[in-house]
């Protein structure tokens, strides 16, 4: 019996103490806009103090929670639109795919929202991989960090594909076609359906590329398939699956 008193003991300890650093100890920021983007996809900011002890890179990920609001405690991954600066925001954009995307659709502004990060490896292999140009391949709401990393490169020679189910799932086409006009240096494809990656990639022959591949399962596979079969060194591509 005193063995029971003990584990239980431990485990609420354990519970506690899990539970107080996060909430204690995250980042708290409060919610400062919310836009609908489209029918069920949302642009959220969130205005953080005491960003500089977190390093947001264009291409990371967050996770958040709404530590005041039931259903919406748990933690979960969104990119970040933005290039985030000294003035603490970060931009999300959010589609409602299950229970935390829709219901954090109703939040009101001012709400308490706790983040941690940022995480992600695109950062990393820009970096690694410098001078290379980059390729973008990408769908749904892969499309989201894409946009931080284009925002942040303008000296990077870089082709984006973009490819949506519909025309009516596309976000951020305005922003992308804008830069494409007014950036020599980006090329953008988007279409609805998908691309056929072993074709595109016959563009890209010199071995001073990096691949950058975000969204659902099936595409990244696709892309990784085509990628292994002309036998691009796996330090020159990396896939972030958008599953959660
Ligand atoms: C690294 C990373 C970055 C992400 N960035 C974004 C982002 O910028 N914007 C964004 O909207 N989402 C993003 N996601 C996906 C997001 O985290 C999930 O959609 C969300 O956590 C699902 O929680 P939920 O409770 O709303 O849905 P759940 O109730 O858990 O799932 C509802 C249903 O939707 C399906 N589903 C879940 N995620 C997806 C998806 N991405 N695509 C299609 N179907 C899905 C599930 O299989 C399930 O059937 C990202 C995920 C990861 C891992």
């Amino acid at each position: 019996m005193a063995l029971f008193y003990l584990y239980s003991g431990f485990t609420l300890v354990a519970y506690l103490v899990k539970k107080l650093r996060d909430y204690r100890f995250l980042p708290v920021g409060h919610l400062v806009e919310k836009r609908a983007l489209k029918d069920n996809f949302y642009k959220f900011k969130i205005k953080v103090g005491h960003l500089k002890w977190r390093k947001i890179q264009p291409g990371d990920y967050v996770f958040i929670k709404v530590p005041n609001v039931r259903g919406l405690r748990e933690l979960h991954p969104f990119s970040v639109v933005n290039k985030v600066g000294e003035d603490g925001v970060i931009t999300l954009a959010i589609r409602g795919d299950g229970d935390f995307t829709r219901q954090i659709q109703s939040l009101e502004l001012g709400e308490l929202i706790q983040f941690d990060g940022g995480y992600g490896r695109f950062n990393t292999l820009i970096t690694q991989n410098d001078g290379d140009q980059l390729v973008l391949a990408t769908g749904g709401t892969g499309i989201v960090p894409m946009l931080a990393i284009i925002d942040a490169h303008p000296e990077r020679l870089i082709t984006l594909f973009y490819t949506v189910h519909t025309a009516a799932d596309q976000i951020y086409v305005t922003q992308l076609e804008h830069w494409a006009a007014t950036r020599a240096t980006l090329t953008v494809h988007v279409q609805t359906g998908r691309f056929t990656p072993a074709t595109e990639l016959q563009k890209f022959t010199g071995h001073r590329t990096t691949f950058l591949i975000s969204g659902p399962y099936a595409l990244g596979q696709s892309w990784v398939r085509a990628l292994r079969q002309r036998r691009i060194a796996a330090s020159k591509y990396y896939y972030e699956e958008f599953n959660w």
